[in-house]
């Protein structure tokens, strides 16, 4: 299993690198062999990849990590199957706009979603509930952009705590493969069971993951975000 991180040097602010070290240990755990490829903002994206990773950033460094995949080289990804997960800036990057340096930038499209500026920063501890995996899930989340919902474009989870896409009481999106959340963590550190989904995802069966933490990741995001 190939999996893409993308411009590590400009979207990894927040730490959200850790997403692909944890695919990359539980797709081993489960028994698949797992590379993970850090991809420069200089070079193009390979199209061959199972999982492509986007994280948080700064708005100068999220402006030069769009202008650099605005080429349209994820968008052949996409076509083919491949999973995305995208936090923060890397999710308000896939929708189709957002504002960064207090101005309007021209997203990628995957996403019908668009991000505006909020009524103030979104800055603190994040707990949802999600659905598709029937679990809460925890992390922290720093932005400034609220992010509205377009149609087709389904939120990823329900605020328990913490603000998500804003004023609205969800967080995150989902379209198909392609999965954006606000929460950083990294969310696949605290929450290894959406890692799981992801690699289900890729791999296009379930995969079994044999994990001796599991009850400890349980407790954890019971006991650190009420
Ligand atoms: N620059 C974006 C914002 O403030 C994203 C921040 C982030 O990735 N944490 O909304």
């Amino acid at each position: 299993m190939k999996i893409i991180r993308i411009h590590n040097e400009l979207l990894g602010t927040y730490g959200d690198r850790g997403n692909a070290d944890v695919l990359a240990y539980r797709a081993g755990l489960a028994g698949i062999s797992a590379t993970v490829v850090d991809i420069s903002y200089r070079d193009g994206i390979p199209h061959d990849g199972d999982i492509y990773l986007l994280g948080g950033a700064e708005d100068a460094a999220q402006i030069l990590s769009c202008n650099a995949l605005s080429g349209g080289s994820l968008h052949g990804a996409v076509e083919k199957g491949a999973v995305v997960l995208a936090i923060c800036a890397g999710f308000q990057i896939l929708g189709k706009s957002f504002y960064a340096n207090g101005e309007e930038q021209r997203g990628l499209g995957l996403l019908n979603i668009t991000t505006v500026p909020g009524t103030q920063r979104y800055v603190g501890d994040i707990k949802i509930h999600s659905d598709l995996l029937g679990i809460d899930l925890t992390g922290f989340e720093n932005h400034g952009g609220k992010t509205l919902l377009g149609a087709g474009a389904q939120s990823f989870g329900s605020v328990v705590v913490g603000h998500g896409n804003g004023e609205t009481g969800v967080d995150g999106a989902i379209s198909g493969n392609i999965f954006g959340t606000y929460l950083h963590g990294p969310v696949l550190a605290r929450n290894p069971e959406f890692a799981d989904l992801l690699l289900s995802r890729a791999h296009g069966s379930p995969v079994k993951v044999i994990d001796p933490l599991a009850d400890h990741y349980a407790a954890l995001r019971r006991s650190v975000v009420k």
